[in-house]
């Protein structure tokens, strides 16, 4: 079999049905031809598309004389120096490179968390909230697909998105900080989200691109991700730039374990970690002012230093947090004399540091 048919018939293989667009030939990571027989390495991030794209691959090589199609795949990112057989111009395409600019945005800080109910939207929503205390232009994207919690927690359940003539969104405000999230844009708040691969992709996309933050630019976006490390995650760091992550977890080992998780995904998608968070790190008895820590001894620090990454703060449980998070107002905004809310203030610090650092 000719090694130019070939390539030229893996270009013009499109991957529409899983909402991307681009071709077989844009993922080829290395390629073998041996008389009829072809080997193909393909680079696919998520083990769910791994089905489709070997039926696929094996259906086009075929219909051209192939006999036998082995098909391998890889989710390591693309290294610098160029593969032993030289794929064609396009596979050579660093896939990250392709990441684009959130528009009308200077820096862009995704929030992320190895489980749920770790606190993960609590701190996303109340770093937005330090960053608009300090002066600074905030916006929050809940990008929760499954689980949008920022309308509740940011008091905008009833805030209405208008959409331009050209597509373009135009974000609500509240408390000062502009806010997108499914939430806004389902019929009700029971609403199941099931999103298929291609509406996901979408959905985010639009997000990601078509939201009109400001008329100027925003200072910071907050992007609140879903728990885990899914297609959400992994379509955010393909697409777009992003100028750090921080991780939020509890102090207990079992959480610990995915924190891990979760620096290893954005070290592939090369979103550097600007720190982690410790949530409920601990409880101060408001009668006695006794600290508490209720999940045993914090291991995070030695995770973070294994892992040369900085504890960016630690937020103590707090009745009051969970109280004006439900109320609708970030508790740095609604008591700024509290631990928690001194504590978010000092992650933001930080964060700006180790962003301009
Ligand atoms: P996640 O986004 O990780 O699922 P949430 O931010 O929704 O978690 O928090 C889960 C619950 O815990 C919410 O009810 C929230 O108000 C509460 N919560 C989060 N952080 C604290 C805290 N430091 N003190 C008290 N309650 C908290």
């Amino acid at each position: 079999m000719a090694l130019q048919g070939v390539i030229d018939r893996l270009k013009k293989t499109t991957l529409e049905e899983i909402g991307v667009s681009f071709s077989l030939a844009d993922i080829l990571r290395d390629m073998k031809i041996e008389g009829d027989n072809v080997y193909l390495k393909l680079f696919s991030p998520s083990d769910k598309y791994h089905d489709f794209l070997r039926k696929k691959a094996e259906e086009v090589l075929k219909s051209i004389g192939a006999q036998q199609v082995e098909i391998e795949f890889t989710n390591e990112p693309p290294k610098a120096t160029a593969p032993q057989t030289p794929p064609p111009p396009q596979a050579q395409q660093n896939p990250f490179e392709n990441k684009r600019k959130i528009p009308k945005v200077k820096k862009v800080v995704a929030v992320a968390s190895g489980k749920g109910g770790v606190g993960k939207s609590t701190v996303a929503v109340n770093l937005a909230a330090a960053l608009k205390k300090m002066g600074y232009e905030v916006g929050y994207l809940d990008a929760d697909m499954y689980g949008p919690s920022g309308p509740t927690m940011l008091g905008a359940k009833d805030k209405q998105v208008l959409a331009r003539e050209d597509g373009k969104l135009i974000p609500p405000e509240s408390h000062g900080i502009k806010m997108m999230s499914i939430g806004l844009l389902l019929p009700s708040e029971d609403t199941p989200v099931i999103w298929r691969g291609p509406v996901l992709f979408k959905a985010l996309s639009q997000f990601l691109f078509d939201i009109d933050w400001a008329e100027d630019e925003l200072d910071f976006l907050i992007i609140d991700l879903p728990p885990g490390t899914g297609d959400v995650q992994i379509t955010l760091g393909q697409t777009a730039e992003i100028d750090g992550a921080v991780i939020v977890t509890t102090p207990q080992d079992v959480a610990l374990i995915d924190v891990k998780k979760g620096i290893q995904m954005f070290n592939e998608v090369m979103i550097p970690v600007l720190g982690i968070v410790e949530n409920m790190s601990y409880f101060i008895c408001p009668e006695t002012d006794k600290k508490y820590e209720i999940f045993g001894k914090s291991r995070t620090e030695e995770v973070a230093k294994q892992y040369n990454i900085d504890l960016l703060g630690k937020i103590p449980i707090e009745p009051k947090v969970a109280e004006f998070g439900d109320l609708g107002i970030p508790i740095v905004l609604a008591k700024e004399d509290t631990a928690s809310s001194k504590a978010f203030i000092e992650i933001a610090e930080n964060m700006i540091r180790k962003l301009s650092g």
